[in-house]
């Protein structure tokens, strides 16, 4: 009876995976090929993958809403309190020792004190908003509490800094010279909608009967969007395929992988390997008192996406899938993976204290243990506040470089090699998510039985 089921799950995860490579073959086929691929031969050969992430991102938000709310109405309010408080937990002590890990490893490989990266004249310059890191930490928790719901679908806050037209030096700190301005950025705020979902869940627990048709309201929609995820998901060979394709044909020069960034390039790799199959795979062990490599072997659909997509928001649909997949108790999944896909970076995390603490090695910048802290806690709050996006971790990066006083253009430094270190780092986000969903359902799975058993003792006295 489960024949179908596995060869589904492998058929697809194998399709998938020749996608990524393929996908990358093809594309240095055709870079090599000596042509001169224009921005718009680029786009024409992306735009099936366009497509099918255009595809995967709609289900973002109504997915997220529905399934945070369902999952938590249906909970037992102190059985939800504690799966929280768990996946809190969980979510926290990663990111620390992914940070942590990150910081070990760069301060002892000391990427930046043998490249000349700094020197390189023709590194690509970004354009960014010079704000301070507490107006990036303010915004952080602005957007937890949006003003207006479905704005929060659209646009989230972003302060800026509007500088006086006749000063070109630098005029930070001056107050008078600047104006603080508040701006909507496209892009939805998920942050926002995350919380609004815990809140209005745990409401409707609260209710009771009464909440039963919004109840089964977010129920039928979160089970609505999982079918059309279940059909999306057959696109995903296909549309990997071209993303990678159209991806490795326009990076300009593959130079720098092995070259001036190489070694920042492994430090990061090193990092998020040793974090992924090292540290994650000790504490499900610890957890669950069961060995990660079976549930591993089984997310090769969903990392294959992550790494394709480069958005573990665009994947979160098919993580859940997957963990619905291996069995795993929906209201769990439900309300931990879209939270965890939303603040759970580890990967992002690790790689901000990397690439902080490698561009101050390459200004000679002198990092002391209060700047180290520093640079901790700021790429722990950056890579919550970065969005489940393509290169989401380097625009919060400012806010970790501006911590320990380097520019914010310091971050085009990184830029030629951050395409393919983004996929990487995505990659752990998302695996990191769906392991957390298995230890907290692992860990819930006595109270969960309990309420059960109160349960039916109640309609048995009913
Ligand atoms: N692309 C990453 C993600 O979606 C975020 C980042 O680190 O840039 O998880």
């Amino acid at each position: 009876r489960n024949c179908p089921h596995f060869v589904r799950e492998n058929l697809l995860t194998f399709m998938t995976v020749v996608g990524v490579v393929s996908g990358a073959v093809l594309g240095w086929g055709l870079r090599s090929s000596g042509y001169e691929w224009s921005r718009r031969d680029v786009m024409y050969f992306q735009y099936p993958g366009e497509l099918f992430l255009r595809m995967l991102k709609c289900l973002i938000v109504p997915l997220l809403v529905s399934s945070i709310v369902s999952a938590i109405g249906s909970l037992d309010l102190s059985l939800s309190g504690k799966v929280g408080l768990r996946a809190i937990i969980y979510y926290m002590t990663t990111t620390i020792c992914a940070v942590m890990l990150g910081i070990a490893l760069v301060t002892t490989i000391k990427p930046g004190n043998e490249s000349k990266a700094y020197q390189q004249p023709n590194a690509t310059k970004l354009v960014t908003k010079d704000t301070l890191t507490s107006d990036t930490l303010l915004d952080l928790l602005r957007n937890v509490f949006p003003e207006n719901i479905a704005q929060a679908t659209i646009a989230s806050y972003r302060t800026k800094l509007v500088y006086d037209q006749n000063d070109t030096k630098s005029i930070k700190g001056q107050l008078e010279t600047y104006k603080i301005e508040g701006d909507y950025q496209s892009g939805s705020n998920v942050l926002g909608l995350v919380f609004f979902s815990i809140v209005l869940g745990i409401t409707l627990g609260k209710m009771g009967e009464q909440s039963r048709p919004l109840q089964d309201f977010f129920h039928s929609m979160s089970e609505a969007m999982m079918i059309i995820t279940g059909w999306v998901i057959w696109l995903s060979p296909l549309g990997v395929f071209f993303l990678v394709t159209a991806k490795i044909m326009e990076i300009d020069s593959f130079s720098d992988l092995v070259g001036r960034l190489g070694l920042y390039f492994m430090t990061v790799l090193l990092g998020l390997f040793l974090h992924g199959f090292g540290t994650l795979s000790i504490l499900f062990i610890l957890a669950t008192k069961k060995l990660p490599c079976r549930y591993i072997a089984k997310m090769g659909q969903v990392m294959a996406t992550a790494f394709g997509t480069a958005s573990s928001s665009a994947t979160m649909p098919i993580t859940i899938g997957c963990c619905d997949d291996m069995g795993l108790d929906p209201r769990i999944t439900r309300f931990v993976i879209p939270i965890g896909a939303t603040i759970n970076m580890d990967g992002t995390a690790l790689y901000e204290a990397v690439a902080a603490i490698f561009i101050a090695q390459l200004r000679k910048v002198e990092m002391s243990f209060g700047k180290i802290i520093a640079v901790s806690v700021t790429a722990t709050a950056a890579s919550i506040g970065a969005a489940g996006i393509p290169q989401a971790g380097l625009v919060t990066m400012v806010m970790v470089l501006d911590t320990v006083n380097l520019p914010a253009e310091d971050v085009s430094i990184i830029l030629a090699v951050d395409w393919l270190l983004d996929r990487f780092r995505t990659t752990i986000n998302v695996v990191c998510d769906a392991l957390g969903a298995i230890i907290v359902a692992s860990l819930s799975q006595g109270d969960i039985e309990k309420t059960r058993a109160v349960q039916n003792d109640r309609d048995t006295a009913n």
